[in-house]
């Protein structure tokens, strides 16, 4: 069968972990509604009905929180990835404490999970300004794939690759999909895929599986629940990104991701 393949990948996180005050505070967990696990059944429930595998880069303190999800995507097929130990900017870290996280998130998730935990993801895809070059621990804490790298103004840089690639060293970056150029590039996924024309879109998708451009689909488990409460306090742009789009969300992407072959970003990378 000759169908078009594309990497899937999910941000294990819940609906409020937004990387700023007062989403990202130690204590964040204990004071929002819990609906990581509602969203996992949707979002798993849709990557069976599309007949997907997919990486879940997963936060450690949720993993912490519901271990028997961890194991549950594990025992449906799926990889389970590093998304760091909190939902906390990799820069706002600093080095050395990112070196710890990626050592006891990768042990952490591997207990769990018995899988080998070799894809990264950075939250916010803050692999960026001061710690664009941190990607460099990855190879040494034993990761094969870092998927962190936006080719976006606001969250990385214009000028990195838009393809997946090799860094020196080795490591594959497979970085999200971006559309258009210059000051209209827009991310192709979150408030991208939920707003922008199905046509447009589908088109889109098409032509990076044609040309095995290796950048992975992107999905949030809350964008698929749309019960959640609005953030309680949030900028404009913040509460545009997270809200634009989500009613009907799920049968938008059933439909759009249709016919595509999806797969976890390690099996794509086997494949090349
Ligand atoms: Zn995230």
């Amino acid at each position: 069968m000759n169908r078009l393949c594309l990497p899937l990948s999910l941000d294990w996180e819940d609906w409020f972990q937004l990387c700023c005050p007062p989403y990202d505070a130690p204590d964040a967990l204990d004071h929002f509604e819990c609906r990581l696990p509602l969203a996992t059944e949707r979002a798993l429930e849709l990557c069976a009905e599309l007949g997907a595998s997919a990486t879940w880069f997963c936060l450690g303190d949720q993993a912490r929180r519901h271990p028997g999800l961890v194991r549950r995507l594990a025992e449906s097929g799926h990889r389970i990835g590093l998304h760091g130990l909190t939902h906390r900017r990799v820069y706002e870290l600093g080095r050395s404490a990112f070196r710890v996280a990626l050592k006891d998130g990768k042990a952490l998730l591997e207990d769990l999970s018995g899988q080998a935990v070799v894809s990264h993801r950075a939250p916010e895809w803050s692999l960026r300004g001061p710690a664009q070059d941190w990607w460099e621990e990855l190879g040494e804490a034993g990761f094969l794939c870092d998927s962190s790298r936006a080719p976006l103004a606001l969250m990385g840089d214009p000028g990195w690759p838009r393809r997946a690639h090799r860094l020196p060293g080795g490591l594959w970056e497979l970085p999200p999909p971006v559309l258009w150029s210059g000051p209209f590039r827009c991310p192709l996924w979150g408030w991208g895929l939920r707003v922008l024309p199905f046509g447009l879109l589908r088109r889109a998708l098409e032509d990076r599986a044609a040309s095995g451009a290796g950048t992975p689909l992107v999905l949030h488990p809350w964008e698929l629940d749309e019960g959640q409460p609005p953030l309680p306090s949030a900028g404009l742009g913040h509460r545009f990104a997270h809200g634009a789009g989500l009613k009907g969300h799920t049968d938008r992407l059933r439909e759009l991701w249709a016919g595509f072959t999806l797969v976890s970003l390690e099996s794509w990378i086997q494949g090349q």
